[in-house]
């Protein structure tokens, strides 16, 4: 893919500090990281967003995730970790290549996490439920 932000660091056309890879990821620290050891993964496979990337890509990127966690967390010290994608422009996806962010966690370091909304009733929820069952492929 050309043009590709991700593509061109996979290729080692623009420089990265990579981390871990093997034939399907590549996971490199994002140059902009809430907290030092925040880490970007990405299928070697150009795909635009997750929900775009083949099954396979996205086994893959998460059978890599617990190992990676544990890795950034023994290096960080930190105790926690949260993972993150941005599905789409208007979740805050910037860069058009698959990523899963993995970000290390401290005490007070000012990350702040979604704050969600009660559904307005209990019908409300179940209609939802139901347009997203009816949406599950046979
Ligand atoms: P997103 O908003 O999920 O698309 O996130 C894109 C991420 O890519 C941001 O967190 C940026 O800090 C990061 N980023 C942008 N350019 C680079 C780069 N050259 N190397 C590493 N990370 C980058
Ligand atoms: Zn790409």
């Amino acid at each position: 893919m050309e043009n590709c932000l991700f593509c061109k660091i996979r290729d080692g056309e623009i420089p990265s500090s990579k981390v871990f890879e093997n034939d399907v990821v590549l996971a490199f620290l994002d140059l902009n990281p809430v907290n030092p050891g925040h880490v970007l993964l990405i299928p070697k496979k150009h795909s635009e967003t997750l929900s775009e990337a083949s099954p396979d890509d996205a086994s893959e990127l998460m059978r890599v995730v617990p190992m990676l966690m544990n890795s950034i967390m023994k290096a960080t010290g930190a105790s926690a970790c949260n993972i993150g994608v941005n599905n789409g422009k208007l979740a805050g996806q910037v860069v058009f290549h698959t990523h899963l962010h993995i970000m290390p966690r401290f005490e007070n370091d000012g990350y702040d996490i979604w704050h969600g909304k009660p559904y307005e009733s209990e019908d409300r929820m179940k209609e939802v439920a139901e347009k997203i069952r009816g949406q599950i492929p046979a």
